[in-house]
């Protein structure tokens, strides 16, 4: 088509809209099409004079074909460049720009031709350019009474789209009161949670207070009873060994029984106010250790001494391995080796049959003393029971004891900086470990 006077502009419009309808753009389409169409000639009518309008259209194989049209201006385009008189009007289309074709420069739009259009062959194409060729360009008057009907559709269009927007809105606000309604009570619950918190955590400071003080009064009794048990207990044992003695009047075989119960209960009596006084005294701080480089493998040599004398079971052997270089630790060489006395003597004490282990290793810069045994175990849930003062496991109470040495042990480990655990099975035996810094606490 030529386009080079006024007049033309609205033909060219009209074509354009024509053609995009024949490939089968949406009616917007067709509009934005148009309408980018005759901004653009008018331009280059202004412009350049005019130009030689083409409609194309671009089969693609493969994605969606294009609706194109070229307009070659009459005179070249001032510095070669087109930038249309309406920035608005680039929107309108996917592509609008200068191209250079076959020597010419032309301004080239395009737009996709939608996928759910009829699909465009060389036929159909045919087709179209007959239909086009025959139906005869209508007047400029039809063109704009045509413009006038697409105005007013499109502004309602706007004024739709303005009323969603408004309903949109109202309903955001709406959304946004709920938000804030639901944050004001999750605000509200969680200041009414923190204030319970802060009560919880006033009212558990109190009740820590109070027990440090009962825990406090306890051990302070506790040192003060056994203290005060220890002289008339010992002179218990003193007097049944004299009455005993052959040097004294003879007893009859009676008498001798009962001095003997009096002397053994005595004894046991000794241990257990013993056992109380050295808990009383670790729980109250009392306790403190004597910090020196302690030769292990001196502290194992003589346990493997004193504690085989114990060990009077034919079945139960006790080993004690050498423990590995550097083999010394900062500690208190009386206090870890009462520990391990305890150890190993609950070993003995609770195995029939297998062995008794002590062995030292280096992890993780820390010691790990441990004593295993092949004895009857300890049932999970209670692991950490045992280390309650006077808790002994049901059925071990006849061979004796008194249910202290395990919490003074781990008590008097955590003194050492170090920490006292167990790992046990039932039927697979105990291993109780200590371990402690290898460079001290
Ligand atoms: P005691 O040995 O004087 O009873 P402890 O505090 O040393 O007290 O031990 C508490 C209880 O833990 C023991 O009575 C026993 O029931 C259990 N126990 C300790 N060591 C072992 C062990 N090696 N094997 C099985 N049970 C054990």
């Amino acid at each position: 088509m030529a386009l080079r006077v006024e007049h033309d502009i609205f033909v060219v419009r009209q074509r354009g809209r024509e053609v995009a309808a024949a490939v089968g753009l949406e009616h917007q389409d067709q509009v934005r099409l148009a309408t980018a169409l005759s901004e653009v000639a008018r331009d280059l009518l202004r412009v350049v004079g005019g130009a030689d309008v083409t409609f194309a259209v671009d089969l693609e194989a493969y994605g969606p074909s294009q609706v194109r049209v070229d307009l070659a201006p009459m005179r070249p385009l001032p510095d070669g460049r087109y930038e249309p008189h309406s920035g608005a009007v680039a929107r309108l289309v996917d592509m609008l720009g200068v191209v250079h074709r076959e020597g010419d420069t032309v301004v080239r739009m395009s737009r996709r031709v939608p996928a759910n259009a009829q699909a465009l062959t060389l036929e159909r194409l045919a087709e179209l350019r007959t239909e086009l060729g025959n139906s005869a360009p209508g007047s400029a008057l039809d063109e704009l009474a045509l413009q006038n009907e697409q105005l007013v559709s499109a502004l309602d269009e706007v004024r739709s789209q303005r009323d969603e927007l408004a309903v949109l809105n109202e309903e955001l606000q709406e959304t946004n009161r709920g938000v804030m309604a639901l944050y004001n009570q999750l605000t509200e619950e969680l200041e009414e949670t923190n204030r319970g918190v802060v009560a919880l955590y006033a009212e558990l400071d109190e009740k820590s207070a109070q027990l440090g003080t009962a825990s406090e009064s306890k051990s302070r009794f506790l040192a003060n009873v056994s203290h005060e048990l220890r002289a008339p207990v010992t002179a218990i044992i003193g007097l049944s060994r004299l009455l005993a003695d052959s040097a004294s009047d003879p007893l009859t075989d009676e008498q001798a029984q009962q001095v003997g119960l009096i002397r053994s209960s005595a004894t046991d009596l000794l241990g257990l106010v013993n056992e109380l006084l050295d808990l009383a005294k670790a729980e109250s701080g009392r306790l403190e250790p004597n910090w020196t480089e302690v030769d292990l493998r001196a502290v194992f040599g003589q346990l493997r001494g004193t504690m085989r004398a114990l060990s009077t079971k034919p079945d139960v052997e006790l080993v004690v391995e050498d423990p590995p270089p550097p083999g010394t630790v900062r500690c208190d060489e009386v206090l870890l080796a009462q520990v391990l006395r305890n150890l190993l003597h609950n070993g003995l004490k609770f195995t029939d049959r297998g062995e008794i282990r002590l062995w030292a290793e280096i992890r993780d810069e820390r010691w790990w003393l441990s004593v295993s045994d092949t004895g009857a175990g300890i049932a999970p849930e209670l692991h950490e029971r045992i280390f309650e003062e006077f808790y002994q496991v049901p059925g071990s109470t006849r061979i004796g004891g008194t249910g202290l040495g395990l919490p003074y042990s781990r008590r008097v480990v955590r003194l050492l900086g170090g920490t006292l655990e167990l790992t046990s099975e039932p039927g697979r035996g105990s291993t109780f470990t200590v371990t402690l810094p290898a460079r001290g606490a």
